[in-house]
């Protein structure tokens, strides 16, 4: 069983909306015991929209814990039995009213491995057109588009910070430049 741990107890912590955390005791590969504390979370789903002026549109909101309004990609959670594909048509549509002709999947990303289930697909919308914003009743969000070399200069300055929008617009910096990095 080299790299690799046997859960052989469980204890639920906490069940919430959003996650539930359980407190694991496993053995390790030494045969000792080790505590695991685990936050269960559904997955997500981001999305890169660009539109034909090669202007990325990102949205701007208020995140709780660390009391700032942050640039994200349009993103959200993963319903009951909803596949990744659709979940990120319905967040780019709720938040941003944008529908896309081409939807590429750009792959998935661990945000947090140490402590945290999430994975979170990434996905690529071009060819956008628009209807109206359909935001959730606690949702309250700025869309706001700008050149998509801005934006991966707001990543390599930190001003964007938020972990899945930096990955997906660097890869998408990367498929998009003229030779590919192999
Ligand atoms: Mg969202």
């Amino acid at each position: 069983m080299h790299l690799n741990e046997i859960m052989i107890k469980t204890e639920e912590i906490y069940d919430g909306k959003i996650f539930k955390v359980t407190r694991d005791t496993v053995l390790l590969e030494n045969k000792n015991n080790a505590i695991r504390e685990v936050v269960h979370h559904s997955g997500g789903v981001c999305v890169v929209p660009i539109t034909d002026n090669n202007e990325v549109i990102l949205v701007k909101q208020f995140r709780y814990p660390f009391q700032e309004a942050i640039l994200e990609i349009p993103a959200g959670k993963l319903n009951p039995n909803e596949n990744h594909y659709e979940c990120g048509l319905r967040e780019l549509l709720e938040e941003t009213g944008a529908v896309p002709n081409v939807y590429s999947y750009l792959g998935t990303a661990y945000p947090t491995p140490a402590y945290v289930t999430e994975k979170i697909h990434i996905y690529l919308a071009k060819g956008l057109t628009f209807k109206e914003q359909k935001l959730d009743d606690d949702e309250f969000l700025d869309v706001i588009r700008i050149p998509f070399d801005e934006a991966i200069n707001l990543v390599m300055d930190n001003k964007i910070c938020d972990a899945k929008t930096q990955i997906a617009l660097l890869k998408t910096y990367i498929l998009t430049r003229e030779q590919p990095v192999k």
